[in-house]
C-alpha cells in the first residue's frame, strides 16, 4: 500500500514539473501500475497491399483508474509513418499533447473508474516488418508503442481484441483465434477472439501471402503458416514439426500440472527472421530455416529445431503465463524456457549423449561472454526500456541454465519442480520477480539461497579454479581445488557442486562429487587413485575458468584423442580452449591436437564443436604463413571425415568445414565443381541453401570467375525470399572494393538495415579474414553506428552487428581502432554497450595482444 501511494505521487509530480523522458522510464512505469488495472484494447488495421503506404490504426483501449488526479501518459513514438489523427477521452473528443515519445492525456479528461479511449492514427512502421507482400510484428522488448498507442510495460497486462483489414489472397494470424472473417472488394476483414491477459511485448499479429498447413495431435488442432516455396521440402518437415510440438505440449502439462493456458496453437515461419523463434501466445513466430530443415541437415540443427520449438513452447507457462514484472528478470523467463527445453529434448532423442550436449550447447557460448572484460550480470538493473534490448545475450540464454541446474541440485528435481508448480499457480496471468521465486524456493531447502543467488545471478563474471594435484608413485597424494575472484576487490565466492573426472588406468575414468563452497576444498576421496589426468569440469558441470596442473595438461595435448569417455573428451577440449586464450597452452599446439583428434574422432557433437574451435584458431589465433602450412593436412582430414562418415547429418558437420576452411587451389577447385554439379558428394545432398553458402564461400576466395559464380547461383535460386537476401548480400561480395564500399555506405540508412540476418550475412563476408585488410576502414564507422543500431534494431543486433564487424579481425592494427574507440568514449555512453564492444573484441584482443586497462577490469 505505502509503495503503490509513494508512486502514484511521484507521478504527479513528474507531471507538474517534467515531461517524461524518451523510452518507459521505471518510475513512469511503477506510476503507471499502481493506477490502471482491468485493461482492454479493440485495435483494428488496415493494411495496404503496397508496403509503402501506411498501416490505418484504430484503437478504444479501456481501463479503471484509481484516481484522476494527473495526467495520464500513454506511449507513442511511432516513425515517420506514424502519425496522429484525433483522440477522444471518455466519448469526448480531447487536446493531447505529444512529448518525447508519449501522449498526454489530461486530468480533465479523465475519471476515477472507468475510462476509455478512442484513438485515430497511422502505425509506425518500425516494429511491423513489412515486406512487399507480407508484414509481421516484434514488440518486444518495448517496441508495440513505435507502432500504435499503448502502455508499453510487461505487467499492465491486458486483453486484446483485434481485427484486421488486409488484401484479398492475404492470410493473417494473432494471438485469438479467428472469430469471423468476410472478402468482398478484394479486401479480407477478420476478427479474432478477445485474448487471457497478456503483456504488449507478447500481442502479435502477421498477414501476408502464406501458405497454411494444418494437423491434428492429442484432440488440438495445430495450424503452421510459412513461404516456403518447395513443396518437397514442407513434405518432408511437416510431420516432425507437428509431432515435436505436440509431445513439447504434453510435456509441458504434465510437469507444470497446468493446461495450455492460451486456447489454439498457431505459429509462422518467417523467412531470415532476426531471432530463433519469439513465443508470442498462440501465435509463436520462428525462423523458418530453423524449422524446415534441408536434407544435408546436421545432429545439431535437428537438435536444434527440437529445443527452439521447446524453448518457445516452454515460455507459454515461463514468461507468458507467468511474466517478469520489469525487464530486469527478462532472464527468468529465458532461463526456464532453455532449462525446460533441454529436459524436454532428452527423450526425444535417445541416442544423444545429453550430458555431452548440454556442455556443447551451453558452456562455451557462455564462457565466451563470461571470459571477457564486457560480460554482465544474469539480473541486471533497467532504468528504461529503451534499454531492454542490451539486457539479452549468452550470459542469459546460456549462462543462466547452468546456474538453474547448479539450484535444481541443491534441491532436488522434485522439490524445485513442485516450487515452480506453486509459483506458476499463484502467479498465473500476472507477474513476479525474481525474489518472488527465490522466496517460494527458499522455503524448501536449509541452503540460503539469497547468497548462492548473490554469487551467480547478481555478480558478472566467473571463478577462476586452480587444480592443485600431487602425486606420488602414480597415484594421488592430494587433490585440492582453490577459487579465485578475477575481480579482486571484490572477493566473491561461488557455491559450486560438480563431478571431477580423473583419468587412472587404461581407459578408467572416476567421477567423484566436489562441493566447491568455499576458497579451497580437499577432495580427500581422491586420495590412493592412480591417476594420469585430473579435469575438474569432467563431469560437464563445474563452470568456472579452469586451469589444470601442468601435469594433467601435459598429458591431455599428448593424449587426448584416446580419453574413451564422450562426455570427458568433450570437457577436456572445452577446458583446453580456455588454456588457450590465457596463454598456457598455444593455439599451433592446440591446432595440431585438434587435427590429429578429428582423424579418428566420430561423435558428431564433438567433431562440430572441435571444428568450431579449429576455425577460431585457424583465422583468428594463425598467421597466414601457419595457415598456408597447415591446410594441406587440415584438408585432408576433413575429406578423410566426410568420406567415412555413415549419415548425412555427420558427412554435413564435415563438408561445412571444408567449406569454411578451404584454402589450398585444389580444395577450392573441388568445392567449385561441386558447385557447378559436374561432382556430387556421395551421400550428402546439397540443397538451395548449401548451394548459396557455397557460392560465397568461393566467391570471397577471389576465384576469377566469382562474379558469374554468384550471378549464375542468384538465377538458380528458386525461392523468393532467398534470392532477395542474395541479392541484397552481393555487393558485399564483390572483387570490386568500390562495390563493397557502397554497400556498406547503405548501411549508414536505417531502411537498408531492416533486414537484420541479410546485413549480418553482408557483414560476415565484407569482414572475411581473407578481406580484413581492405575491410579495417569498415571497423571505425561500425562503432560509431553502435548506438544508432542499438536505438532503431532488434534486441540482439547490436552485439551481432559488433561480433559481425569484429569477426574477421586479428590484427593489432584492427584492435587498437578498437581500443582507441573504447578508451575515447564519453562517460554518459550507455556501459552496457561499451560492454558490448568489449566482448565482441575480445578474441580479436587476445589475438593481437593487446591489454586492457586495470579499470576494465572492475567489477
Ligand atoms: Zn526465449
Amino acid at each position: 500500500m505505502l509503495l503503490a501511494a509513494a508512486a502514484a505521487v511521484a507521478l504527479v509530480t513528474l507531471q507538474t514539473k517534467t515531461d517524461p523522458d524518451l523510452g518507459i522510464a521505471e518510475a513512469l512505469a511503477q506510476a503507471r501500475r499502481a493506477r490502471i488495472s482491468n485493461l482492454r484494447y479493440d485495435l483494428a488495421f488496415t493494411i495496404p497491399a503496397e508496403k509503402s503506404k501506411p498501416v490505418a490504426g484504430r484503437s478504444l483501449i479501456r481501463f479503471t483508474l484509481a484516481d484522476a488526479k494527473g495526467p495520464l501518459v500513454l506511449d507513442y513514438a511511432p516513425d515517420r509513418a506514424g502519425f496522429l489523427r484525433e483522440v477522444e477521452a471518455n466519448g469526448v473528443a480531447v487536446q493531447v499533447r505529444q512529448v518525447n515519445g508519449h501522449i498526454i492525456v489530461p486530468a480533465e479528461a479523465l475519471r476515477e473508474g472507468e475510462n476509455s479511449l478512442s484513438l485515430d492514427y497511422n502505425a509506425g512502421d518500425a516494429p511491423l516488418n513489412r515486406s512487399d507482400d507480407f508484414l509481421y510484428t516484434i514488440f518486444v522488448p518495448a517496441r508495440a508503442h513505435q507502432a500504435f498507442p499503448c502502455f508499453d510495460q510487461p505487467d499492465l497486462k491486458a486483453r486484446w481484441s483485434l481485427a484486421l483489414d488486409v488484401p484479398d489472397g492475404w492470410q493473417a494470424l494473432g494471438n485469438g483465434a479467428e472469430l469471423e472473417r468476410d472478402t468482398r472488394d478484394g479486401r479480407t476483414r477478420l476478427r479474432m477472439v478477445a485474448t487471457q491477459p497478456i503483456s504488449t511485448y507478447l500481442f502479435a499479429f502477421a498477414a501476408g501471402r502464406f501458405s497454411v498447413e494444418q494437423a491434428d495431435r492429442n484432440g488440438r488442432t495445430f495450424r503452421m503458416f510459412h513461404r516456403e516455396t518447395d513443396a518437397a521440402k514442407v513434405a518432408r518437415n511437416r510431420d516432425a514439426i507437428f509431432d515435436l510440438h505436440a509431445s513439447t505440449l504434453k510435456w509441458l502439462e504434465d510437469y507444470t500440472g497446468i493446461p495450455y493456458p492460451f486456447g489454439k496453437f498457431d505459429f509462422l515461419l518467417v523467412p531470415a527472421f532476426q531471432f530463433g523463434g519469439m513465443e508470442h501466445p498462440g501465435a509463436i513466430f520462428y525462423n523458418a530455416s530453423g524449422l524446415m530443415l534441408d536434407e544435408s541437415a546436421t545432429q545439431d540443427q535437428m537438435l536444434g529445431r527440437a529445443s527452439v520449438i521447446a524453448h518457445e513452447t516452454a515460455h507459454m507457462w515461463f514468461g507468458d503465463l507467468v511474466t517478469m514484472r520489469w525487464f530486469t528478470d527478462v532472464w527468468m523467463k529465458e532461463v526456464f524456457a532453455n532449462h525446460m527445453a533441454a529436459k524436454i529434448v532428452n527423450p526425444q532423442f535417445p541416442a544423444v549423449n545429453h550430458e555431452l550436449r548440454y556442455l556443447a550447447e551451453y558452456y562455451p557460448s557462455a564462457y565466451a561472454v563470461d571470459r571477457t572484460a564486457g560480460t554482465n550480470e544474469i539480473r541486471q538493473p533497467l532504468k528504461n526500456l529503451s534499454e531492454a534490448g542490451t539486457l539479452y545475450g549468452a550470459i542469459i540464454y546460456q549462462k543462466a541454465p547452468i546456474v538453474m541446474r547448479q539450484l535444481e541440485t541443491i534441491l532436488g528435481g522434485d522439490g524445485f519442480r513442485d516450487g515452480l508448480r506453486d509459483y506458476l499457480k499463484k502467479y498465473s496471468y500476472g507477474n513476479a520477480t525474481w525474489p518472488d521465486l527465490i522466496a517460494i524456493l527458499d522455503a524448501r531447502t536449509p541452503e540460503n539461497l539469497a547468497e548462492w543467488s548473490h554469487a551467480w545471478v547478481e555478480e558478472r563474471g566467473r571463478p577462476t579454479i586452480t587444480t592443485d594435484l600431487k602425486i606420488a608413485n602414480g597415484k594421488i597424494a592430494r587433490l585440492a581445488f582453490t577459487q579465485r575472484d578475477p575481480y579482486e576487490s571484490r572477493g566473491l565466492v561461488w557455491n559450486q557442486r560438480f563431478k571431477v573426472a580423473i583419468g587412472g588406468d587404461g581407459d578408467r575414468v572416476t567421477l567423484l562429487p566436489v562441493a566447491l563452497n568455499a576458497r579451497r576444498v580437499e577432495v580427500p576421496a581422491a586420495r590412493g587413485l592412480p591417476a594420469r589426468y585430473v579435469l575438474a569440469n569432467g563431469g560437464g558441470i563445474a563452470y568456472g575458468e579452469i586451469h589444470m596442473d601442468e601435469a594433467s595438461r601435459e598429458w591431455l595435448l599428448a593424449n587426448l584423442p584416446s580419453i574413451k569417455d564422450d562426455l570427458t573428451r568433450g570437457s577436456a577440449w572445452v577446458t583446453l580452449w580456455d588454456a588457450v586464450l590465457t596463454d598456457e597452452v598455444k593455439p599451433e599446439a592446440f591446432l595440431t591436437l585438434a587435427v590429429d583428434a578429428l582423424a579418428s574422432e566420430n561423435n558428431e557433437l564433438i567433431v562440430t564443436r572441435v571444428l568450431s574451435y579449429v576455425r577460431d584458431a585457424f583465422w583468428r589465433f594463425s598467421t597466414p604463413a601457419a595457415r598456408t602450412r597447415l591446410a594441406p593436412r587440415l584438408e585432408q582430414v576433413l575429406h578423410d571425415g566426410l568420406d567415412r562418415a555413415p549419415a548425412a547429418s555427420l558427412k554435413s558437420v564435415w563438408f561445412s568445414g571444408l567449406r569454411d576452411l578451404a584454402q589450398t587451389p585444389p580444395t577450392i577447385e573441388w568445392l567449385t565443381r561441386v558447385w557447378k554439379h559436374d561432382e556430387k558428394v556421395p551421400g550428402l545432398p546439397l540443397a538451395e541453401t548449401d548451394e548459396i553458402r557455397l557460392a560465397e564461400e568461393i566467391a570471397v576466395r577471389g576465384v576469377a570467375d566469382a562474379a558469374v559464380i554468384l550471378d549464375q547461383q542468384l538465377e538458380r535460386t528458386k525461392n523468393p525470399d532467398r534470392k532477395a537476401q542474395l541479392a541484397f548480400a552481393r555487393p558485399a561480395l564483390s572483387a570490386d572494393p568500390k562495390e563493397r564500399d557502397a554497400w556498406f555506405t547503405s548501411l549508414l540508412d536505417v531502411a537498408n538495415r531492416r533486414h537484420e540476418p541479410w546485413v549480418l550475412e553482408g557483414l560476415r563476408y565484407l569482414h572475411h579474414p581473407l578481406r580484413a585488410g581492405e575491410s579495417l576502414k569498415y571497423v571505425e564507422p561500425s562503432l560509431m553506428l553502435l548506438r544508432e543500431i542499438q536505438r532503431t534494431g532488434d534486441i540482439f543486433f547490436p552485439k551481432r552487428w559488433m561480433d559481425a564487424t569484429l569477426s574477421g579481425h586479428q590484427s593489432q592494427a584492427a584492435a587498437v581502432i578498437v581500443r582507441t574507440f573504447v578508451d575515447r568514449l564519453p562517460p554518459e555512453y550507455p556501459e552496457r554497450l561499451r560492454r558490448v564492444i568489449l566482448s565482441s573484441a575480445d578474441d580479436l584482443f587476445r589475438a593481437a595482444g593487446v591489454k586492457l586497462p586495470a579499470e576494465s577490469r572492475r567489477p
